[in-house]
């Protein structure tokens, strides 16, 4: 990402480049008292075992409402939040926040429910993370597996060792990692074999053209058959469909999450969903 960082590089900057970094500007002062403001709220999607039918678990996901910026999409504030560091601050803040929330409703009744939170790379590679997703599981009293990290391929780019070995130590504290967006990072498959990865989320692109595009069916397919193998779970990102569904349920995928079951909810919709869901 370009930067504003000297007289000389700054000619070459479009007025959409420079726009943009306007606006990244805006965003990372914004951030700054965001937290303090309450203005982040965490919406849970439901993710559901194709087989049973039943929710197991659902996915946190950030939203930010500025008061005068608005509504502003997760996919351009936490780069920035990246970019400036703010998103350790804010990581720690959803960890503690979605916890909280599934304390909450396994006391309420909802005993068997377990949460997915996103973790960036940034807080990946720090080394105090497993130190503090211990922590915080140890606060709110829930045992680790009812927690899982969603990865992104990423994390493992520069320096796979390192990667394998936070996810050993992520997975020896009784954590579950999945990995988010598979097939559209860069993780090579002599890698994937060593992690310690509970389940692959395949990507919403491959997803979203399974009606009419046999080049995607045969790569879901192949991802399905190879996580078998692995002994990895899948589940299937934004199934907005009932015939995706049904081609995803005659090759074996674990589990599915879209439009087609719920977008992501509130937490007091969450309860009033898996309710109408039972009956
Ligand atoms: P993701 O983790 O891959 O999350 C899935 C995204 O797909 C979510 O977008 C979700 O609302 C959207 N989605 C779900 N079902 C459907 C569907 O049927 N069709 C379509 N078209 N989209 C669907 P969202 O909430 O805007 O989040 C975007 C990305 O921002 C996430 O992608 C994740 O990478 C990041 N993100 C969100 N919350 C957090 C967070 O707490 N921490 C971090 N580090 N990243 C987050
Ligand atoms: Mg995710
Ligand atoms: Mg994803
Ligand atoms: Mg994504």
């Amino acid at each position: 990402r370009a930067k504003l960082d000297g007289r000389n590089t700054f000619r070459f900057f479009t007025p959409e480049m420079q726009a943009q970094s306007v606006r990244a500007l805006q965003l990372e002062n914004a951030l700054r008292r965001a937290l303090e403001r309450n203005q982040f709220e965490l919406h849970y999607q439901p993710q559901i075992t194709i087989a049973t039918g039943e929710v197991r678990s659902l996915e946190a996901l950030l939203r930010w409402d500025h008061p005068e910026l608005g509504r502003i999409s997760p996919a351009e504030f936490i780069p920035v939040a990246e970019d400036s560091g703010q998103i350790l601050q804010i990581g720690e803040w959803v960890l503690r926040t979605a916890l909280a929330q599934l304390q909450a409703w396994r006391a309420a009744g909802l005993p068997q429910l377990s949460l997915a939170v996103n973790i960036s790379a940034i807080q990946f590679h720090q080394p105090q993370l497993p130190e503090l997703v211990s922590r915080i599981l140890a606060e709110s009293a829930l045992p680790p597996d009812s927690l899982e990290l969603e990865l992104t391929e990423g994390v493992a780019v520069d320096d796979p060792r390192a990667a394998i070995a936070t996810m050993d130590q992520l997975h020896a504290r009784g954590v579950r990692l999945s990995m988010d967006d598979f097939g559209t990072g860069y993780s090579s498959l002599s890698h994937l074999k060593r992690f310690q990865i509970y389940k692959l989320k395949i990507d919403q692109s491959f997803i979203r053209d399974l009606d009419h595009d046999s080049n995607d069916r045969a790569i879901v397919s192949a991802i399905i058959r190879m996580a078998q193998a692995l002994g990895m779970r899948t589940t299937a990102e934004g199934v907005e469909t009932e015939a995706q569904l049904a081609f995803l349920r005659e090759q074996g995928c674990d589990e599915a999450q879209g439009y087609h079951f719920s977008p992501p909810l509130s937490a007091a919709n969450v309860e009033a969903y898996l309710l109408h869901r039972r009956r």
